[in-house]
């Protein structure tokens, strides 16, 4: 297992965006929990969601005074193509699991459990989303108390892949979901703890940024920055609806010839579908010169993307199942009108017509963007209202406190309150 190297972070950076007393609150949570020891395990240290909450959460946790640390498990080819097919049933895919698979899973579990010498020297051990979730059934541990950290759709699983993580969860003393519905009835959980992830506003993906320096960093990717540009950041994925978003960028189009359309997207090492899924976007946009394709291997990295929002007309995250995605925080905390798919965390983040526009199709998402452009005075309104939103909500520091909390709770003490949800 490979160790990340996280940096450094002050959370007292942070006090005059979150407020007194919340700042006052993580003090007084973490005073007691000094030294304490929490290490965390997921999948990968690059793209998409998890990596980029871990960059913060870990550093701020160690600023708190926690002996925190974050590794990522060893895999290869084979076990993130089980481990994609996992992800995918999990959120509702009918594909199964064939025994070879099972087998390929449960041997890198037993793999990075066996890499995991030190395991009983922790306080807690924070296992994230399903691919390291087997690791439990094959380290002997007594002093960690186990929690599984789950950043998926779990609403709608393919249940004979839930049937098969379902013992291995039951393993955990906790499991930590972004919301009440994401968490799988029957299963047996011990327990079952809700909140939602948060961003950082001061990371370079979200710290402010000028609206000419924005402009400036996109015009070096060939994008007019004179015309207006609708965006998309996020994996390409089959559930994040690419293909959707062109066709509402077609729509738009029709009524504003100048409008260009941005997809960005890392490409995560345990996402084996990436690119190939890269490459069916490609064909769908027929060469139009007006859409562009991005992704980290045209340098397109934290600082670019934050770029991006700030200069896009209209953020989209026209998701078909999402766990939460932070890419809608991200665009409503830089104020930009953002349009997500009514699903999953989108919802928590998007109040229809308040903070932004939920849509169910891609003729919805083009009808939205064409009012956003046609009234930029109740726009402005909406976005206020929606950077305010995200910061009382989804900002790091609220997540630290969750953590902190849930850090009590498994020593036996009750301080303040968390949404637990009894397991069944
Ligand atoms: N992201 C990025 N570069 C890209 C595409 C995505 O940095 O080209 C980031 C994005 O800004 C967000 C995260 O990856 O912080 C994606 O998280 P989200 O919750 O939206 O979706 P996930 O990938 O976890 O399903």
């Amino acid at each position: 297992m490979q160790r990340v190297n996280v940096g450094h972070k002050a959370l007292a950076d942070y006090n005059s965006l979150i407020g007194r007393a919340l700042a006052e609150e993580i003090r007084a949570l973490a005073e007691p929990l000094k030294g304490r020891r929490m290490l965390h395990l997921s999948a990968t240290a690059f793209g998409g969601g998890v990596a980029e909450i871990q960059y913060t959460l870990i550093p701020l946790m160690i600023d708190a005074g926690i002996d925190a640390e974050w590794r990522v498990i060893q895999g290869q080819e084979e076990f993130y193509d089980v481990t994609k097919t996992i992800h995918n049933a999990l959120q509702g895919d009918e594909r199964g699991l064939s025994d070879g698979q099972r087998a390929i899973f449960d041997g890198y579990n037993k793999l990075n459990a066996d890499a995991l010498a030190d395991a009983d020297e922790w306080d807690v051990i924070v296992v994230h989303d399903p691919q390291p979730v087997a690791i439990p059934e094959f380290v002997q541990t007594t002093r960690p108390r186990w929690v599984w950290r789950c950043h998926i759709d779990l609403s709608t699983p393919n249940l004979e892949v839930l049937d098969f993580l379902a013992p291995r969860l039951r393993a955990y003393d906790a499991c930590i979901f972004h919301m009440p519905a994401y968490v799988p009835r029957g299963a047996g959980l011990n327990e079952a703890v809700i909140w939602p992830p948060a961003i950082d506003p001061l990371a370079p993906k979200n710290m402010a940024l000028a609206p000419d320096d924005a402009a400036y960093i996109v015009d070096q990717f060939g994008v007019d920055v004179s015309r207006p540009l609708m965006l998309q950041v996020s994996r390409f994925d089959p559930w994040k609806d690419p293909l959707g978003v062109i066709d509402a960028y077609r729509e738009v189009k029709r009524a504003h010839p100048a409008m260009q359309l941005a997809l960005v997207g890392s490409m995560a090492h345990d996402d084996p579908e990436g690119w190939e899924y890269w490459n069916r976007t490609q064909d769908y946009c027929n060469e139009d010169p007006d859409i562009f394709m991005f992704s980290n291997l045209n340098n397109v990295g934290a600082v670019e993307v934050n770029a991006f929002q700030v200069q896009a007309a209209v953020c989209i995250q026209k998701s078909i199942r999402e766990g939460f995605g932070l890419t809608v925080s991200e665009a409503l905390w830089k104020s930009r009108p953002t349009i997500g798919g009514r699903v999953g965390g989108i919802v928590a983040q998007i109040t229809d017509g308040q903070t932004g526009y939920l849509v169910d199709s891609p003729e919805e998402c083009a009808r939205r963007t064409l009012d956003i452009l046609a009234d930029p005075g109740s726009t402005r309104d909406m976005t206020r209202r929606a950077k305010e939103h995200v910061r009382r909500r989804f900002l790091m520091p609220r997540l630290l406190r969750d953590w902190l909390a849930l850090m009590h709770r498994m020593a036996g003490e009750e301080t303040v309150a968390l949404e637990v949800v009894a397991g069944d």
